[in-house]
């Protein structure tokens, strides 16, 4: 079906044989901004008396259009998938999946600049366990500028936060999570100014565990003359949280006390929308997964723009993380995402130099 400017394709037959089929129209360059709605399977096909059929759909209401799709059909008894491709087809009639989130991408500039960050002490917990922090920023690319800086956890020898909280005892990980972030704000304090905020991670269950963290922090701030006001605390929704009245009111606590408080990781885990109902946060951040690659996969499109939806009249602002192509960053910011992270901008820096590429958007064309 042709729409003048946008084609939808339905392809029906065996695995193989469509994935090969696929595979060439997302290599062949006559083909641009190609997006997979979805993939299904089905008992029999539907449309095998044609080799192929090509409807324009500009000269067709929809009812006409419909109809005619039923005529093209082999058999006549409805089931769920046939009626959920005319959903699909009906969509696309009404303007779904023509939206203009697809530019072309002309050059895109990188202006690559390197900020000095110092290096971080090495911190050691119960004499076992010696740790560190990374830093990787978070780019306003509107406006070019550091939105944030985010401290991720490293041991000694640069080994990963996974590995830090596997090498405790399980009664050890929450005081683990709370009092390394002295060590983070003792390293922000010495590179980190002006509006520019300070990300630190918090396991749920820290906020659970530990009932005076807000005063903890605090203090730790205060060694530093850091204020609540300049931390964005990031909690990530890969465990379900139980305790949840107990984890609200910290959250409560942290209010109060001036610190912003971001879901991390949204989209991964279980617990996003469950978490949105029990408490809004100042940021979400879109985890990595749903990222990857969103330029081409419909329904992970579909979702980062309800998040989109759902954030705006609730203040909320987003964070894509992990992005590492350009038809990432493109897709994203025309789909009204502002905050950037990942490698394609900046990789987590262990310390000195910090190297940041900030794109230039200003040529882009529409399609
Ligand atoms: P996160 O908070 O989502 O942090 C981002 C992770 O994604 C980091 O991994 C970062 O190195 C990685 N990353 C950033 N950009 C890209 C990209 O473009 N591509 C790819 N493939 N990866 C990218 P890291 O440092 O290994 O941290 C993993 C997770 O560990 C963090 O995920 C966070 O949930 C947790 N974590 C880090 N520090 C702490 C901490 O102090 N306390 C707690 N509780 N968790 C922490
Ligand atoms: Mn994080
Ligand atoms: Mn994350």
């Amino acid at each position: 079906m042709y729409s003048g400017d946008y084609f939808l394709q339905i392809i029906e037959g065996n695995d193989e044989e469509i994935l090969k089929l696929y595979g060439n129209i997302l290599s062949d360059d006559r083909h641009d901004h190609l997006v997979e709605i979805i993939t299904t399977q089905i008992p029999n096909r539907y449309f095998s008396k044609f080799g192929m059929s090509y409807i324009d759909i500009r000269c067709k209401n929809k009812t006409d259009l419909i109809s005619n799709i039923s005529e093209l059909r082999d058999k006549n008894e409805n089931s769920p998938y046939y009626d959920r491709i005319l959903r699909i087809i009906s969509a696309f009639h009404d303007g779904l999946w023509r939206n203009d989130e697809f530019y072309f991408k002309k050059e895109i500039y990188f202006s690559e600049i390197h900020v000095n960050i110092g290096s971080p002490d090495i911190s050691f917990y119960k004499g076992k366990l010696g740790y560190k922090f990374s830093v990787q920023p978070i780019l306003n690319t509107i406006g070019n500028n550091i939105s944030s800086y985010e401290f991720l956890l490293r041991s000694h020898e640069g080994g990963s936060p996974q590995q830090c909280f596997a090498s405790l005892y399980a009664q050890d990980i929450y005081e683990f999570d709370l009092v390394s972030k002295k060590n983070a704000f003792e390293w922000a304090s010495r590179f980190v100014s002006g509006s520019t905020k300070i990300s630190i991670n918090l396991l749920p269950m820290t906020l659970v565990k530990i009932p005076d963290l807000t005063k903890i922090l605090v203090d730790y701030l205060s060694i530093f003359n850091l204020h609540p006001e300049n931390i964005i605390i990031e909690i990530t929704e890969e465990e379900a949280i139980s305790r949840i009245e107990e984890f609200t009111n910290t959250i409560k606590q942290l209010r109060v006390a001036g610190f912003g408080i971001a879901i991390d990781d949204f989209g991964a885990g279980f617990a996003g929308l469950s978490l949105i109902t029990k408490f809004q946060p100042e940021i979400i951040k879109i985890d990595r997964l749903i990222v990857n690659k969103i330029y081409q996969d419909g329904p992970r499109q579909m979702i980062v723009k309800s998040v989109v939806n759902l954030c705006r009249p609730l203040g909320i602002e987003i964070v894509a993380e992990g992005i590492e192509e350009i038809e990432e960053w493109i897709w994203l910011k025309n789909a009204g995402v502002n905050l950037f992270q990942g490698f394609l901008f900046s990789k987590p820096s262990i310390g000195d130099d910090l190297k940041i590429n900030f794109p230039k958007s200003t040529s882009f064309t529409r399609l």
